[in-house]
């Protein structure tokens, strides 16, 4: 079969492949290192960025006009409460599973230890990365609020501002406003808001066009994010974390194989290989962006086409979902904040122990769907455990892998939500919620 005729997700697929493989040759044997990097920077990551930004530009879009339609869809404020509710005992059950499976493993395996003191001020010097950490740690500080002030500020005071700094934490806000906004949009229904509702439908799929075209250049870009990731981290950062890499990865992966699948199977009363087998290109759009929000669009069609979810519970769990429900990132700040803090030689007590997987639950809501976006939050919480805030650098270094890795999870726990959540309330679909359009992109 020719690459042309691969359907979306072999392309994809084949991309990682080959983008890993040039860029690990490159790495392992190119003379001139620093060349490479040069040449990575200045040519390959350019090509990754533009296919990010063309996702990138339309999330507001998307979102807003999902939501609000979704929100109206569902109907009265009641049964929007009702899928919330759920939505959000199943983010903390799932959230809670993952943050315990990763703090029970870190305990055991102890990685942090078997790394000297020396090796580890190498590693800080090595990684290259400690502007970054300074930058985490300066935004955490000047983002650490009281936990009114957060409650409050959910609620937009300008709703064009925080569009404005949509990628910058700003979804949050944005979304409670198209919730309100689709409340009232059901709640004011007659023929002055009729033409609103259809500008948000035509909205919402003249973005998911946008998508369509962004997707062409997937095989491209995630082809020039792979080689970046894999041509500038070398093993050389990874051998001396390998046991922290380990942990990582394998609980991970248990999250993923194993809640999941049970969530799947019990509540949702699904097949979880198949279901997996339907989401594989969300999946993989994921592993390649290292963005639920940018995979957001792939995971609404996803869900409607492939697994074969109502529109309107699917928009709605899943635009909100991610940004506020990630599984994958709240296992991975538990993990990562105890590494630093054994690397440091500062045993956590059990209540700060706690503390820290209490927090790694929140952070899991509050942390932006961007690559990266969960290091604030881990700049924060590694302050509270008496590790120097900076040392966040050493894992930077190598942390595009496990943000593709976490990212997975985060956007597969999103649908297994909304499987979840369709079943528990009835598994109903809703008459007036038109049918995605198939894809032309051969997802
Ligand atoms: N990249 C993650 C996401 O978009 C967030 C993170 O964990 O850094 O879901």
């Amino acid at each position: 079969m020719s690459f042309r005729k691969l359907p979306l997700h072999g392309k994809i697929l084949l991309s990682l492949l080959l983008g890993a493989v040039v860029g690990t040759l490159a790495q392992s044997f190119y003379p001139d290192q620093a060349a490479l990097k040069t040449f990575s920077e200045g040519y390959v990551r350019p090509v990754g960025d533009a296919f990010m930004r063309m996702i990138f530009m339309i999330v507001v879009p998307l979102l807003f006009s999902a939501l609000t339609l979704g929100v109206c869809e569902i109907g009265d404020a009641r049964k929007v409460g009702r899928v919330g509710v759920y939505s959000l005992l199943l983010t903390l059950l799932l959230s809670g599973t993952a943050v315990v499976i990763g703090v029970t493993a870190v305990n055991w395996v102890r990685p942090g230890d078997g790394i000297s003191t020396e090796k580890r001020e190498e590693l800080l010097e090595a990684s290259g990365f400690k502007a970054d950490a300074t930058k985490h740690v300066e935004t955490a500080k000047s983002e650490s609020k009281t936990f009114m002030q957060v409650i409050v500020e959910f609620i937009p005071r300008n709703p064009l501002a925080e569009a404005n700094r949509a990628l910058e934490g700003g979804l949050l806000p944005l979304m409670f406003f198209a919730v309100v906004f689709g409340l009232a949009m059901n709640a004011a229904a007659g023929d002055k808001v009729a033409p609103i509702k259809s500008f948000m439908a035509g909205l919402f799929e003249i973005s998911l066009k946008v998508i369509e075209f962004a997707m062409k250049l997937a095989p491209i870009g995630v082809f020039a994010l792979i080689f970046h990731t894999t041509a500038i981290v070398g093993l050389s950062l990874f051998l001396p974390l390998g046991k922290y890499v380990a942990v990582v990865l394998a609980t991970l992966a248990l999250h993923q194989f194993g809640v999941y699948s049970l969530a799947l199977k019990f509540i949702a009363r699904r097949n979880p290989l198949e279901f997996f087998r339907q989401i594989r290109t969300v999946m993989l759009t994921a592993f390649a962006t290292s963005s639920s929000n940018a995979t957001l669009p792939t995971a609404l069609r996803s869900a409607e086409v492939d697994v074969g979810l109502p529109r309107n519970i699917s928009s709605f769990v899943l635009t909100v979902g991610a940004t506020a429900n990630q599984n994958g990132t709240a296992l991975f700040e538990g993990v990562t904040v105890l590494f630093l803090a054994q690397l440091f030689g500062g045993d956590l007590s059990l209540e700060m122990q706690f503390q820290v997987m209490g927090l790694a639950i929140l952070a899991g809501v509050g942390t932006a769907g961007v690559p990266g976006g969960a290091w604030p939050m881990i700049a924060l919480i590694v302050g509270m455990t008496g590790a120097p805030p900076e040392s966040i650098a050493i894992v930077l270094g190598i942390d595009r892998i496990l943000d593709m890795s976490r990212t997975v999870l985060n956007v597969t726990g999103d649908i297994t939500i909304a499987a979840c959540v369709t079943r528990l309330d009835g598994g109903k679909g809703f008459a007036e919620s038109a049918a995605v359009p198939e894809p032309t992109g051969g997802a």
